[in-house]
């Protein structure tokens, strides 16, 4: 027979068990869809500091799976599955999964987003071989090594101060002649004295045979090119929201981002966005929880009315 869930969350970030958890406590059934494992990218990070309530910080790791425990505590099944396509038009909004179809009078995606790539050629070929979106994930592979960490936000100055404390040497490689992280990071950046920077310069080729051994660069104002030898690079240029399966169905941005504001709510009834995947200025864990507190309550809402 088939079930309809009162709620599908696609995708078991922070933002995902956070809706499951909210709307279990309230009453309603809640079905989460995950890929892989609890936590989304958070999952991958080594250690959250800017999460409140752990003053010594949490693995990302962990700190996904308590939340999916915490929402199961409540009634919240998790089922393990790959979303292909999904129809959300219709009053019971079918979610097509490499498990079968499952059926929800509202949905959550919480798909969040993923790591930008350079597209360069070769990048497919050389990731894993020198090539890496996760310091935390492989920065331990580089015990005292040289590598380089492309990019200039928030992310590549953590991941460049993550590296420093692992490898020999550090490169900050940057198109622009300064930083864009936030400046709290500006001081233990130059603090570290193993991290240097190589400004103005694009990487215009992945070099190596089998493995990376070096990037070819190109100087953005003189047009010079050279090359730099590094055992491996870490790029770290910004993220990409995953909503390539909910773009027949929802509004998007410019780059990507489904159009939602503070309240969750999509262009289409019934359907929420929360966390990294949506329109919003600061993607964090604690922007995420709280999208998902507010995505279970309007849910709530929308079926008392329907
Ligand atoms: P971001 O702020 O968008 O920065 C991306 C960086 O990569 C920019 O410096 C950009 O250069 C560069 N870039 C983009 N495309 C490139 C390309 N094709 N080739 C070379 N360089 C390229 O992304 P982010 O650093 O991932 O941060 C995303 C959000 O997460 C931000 O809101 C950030 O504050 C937040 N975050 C917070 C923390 C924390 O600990 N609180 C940690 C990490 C991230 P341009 O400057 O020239 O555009």
């Amino acid at each position: 027979m088939k079930r309809i869930y009162d709620l599908l969350v696609i995708g078991g970030g922070p933002g995902g068990y956070t809706a499951a958890l909210y709307a279990a406590r309230a009453g309603l059934s809640v079905a989460v869809l995950e890929k892989l494992s609890a936590g989304g990218q958070m999952a991958l990070t080594d250690t959250v500091d800017n999460y409140p309530g752990f003053p010594e910080g949490i693995d990302g790791f962990s700190l996904g799976e308590n939340m999916q425990l915490q929402a199961e505590r409540f009634g919240a099944v998790t089922e393990l599955a790959e979303v292909l396509d999904m129809d959300l038009s219709g009053k019971e909004k079918a979610v097509h999964t490499s498990e079968g179809t499952f059926w929800g009078k509202t949905v959550v995606i919480s798909t969040g987003a993923s790591p930008r790539k350079l597209g360069l050629p070769n990048e497919e070929f050389y990731t894993g071989k020198g090539l890496h979106y996760c310091a935390a994930c492989d920065g331990m592979r580089y015990k005292g090594k040289t590598v380089a960490v492309l990019g200039g936000g928030d992310s590549a100055v953590a991941d460049a101060l993550a590296l420093a404390r692992i490898a020999e040497k550090v490169i900050i490689v940057h198109r622009r002649d300064t930083l864009r992280a936030t400046k709290v990071y500006h001081q233990t950046l130059e603090e570290a004295s193993n991290v240097t920077f190589l400004w103005n310069s694009e990487v215009t080729e992945l070099l190596g045979q089998g493995k990376l051994s070096g990037i070819k660069l190109k100087h953005v104002q003189t047009g010079e090119e050279t090359e730099l030898s590094v055992d491996g690079v870490f790029v770290s240029i910004g993220r990409e929201p995953s909503s390539g399966l909910v773009k027949n169905y929802l509004e998007l941005d410019e780059r990507g981002y489904i159009v939602a504001g503070e309240n969750t709510a999509t262009s289409l009834p019934g359907v929420y966005a929360v966390g990294d995947v949506r329109t919003k200025k600061l993607r964090q864990i604690v922007t995420a929880v709280a999208d998902g507190a507010y995505a279970a309550y309007a849910a709530e809402e929308y079926i008392a009315q329907v």
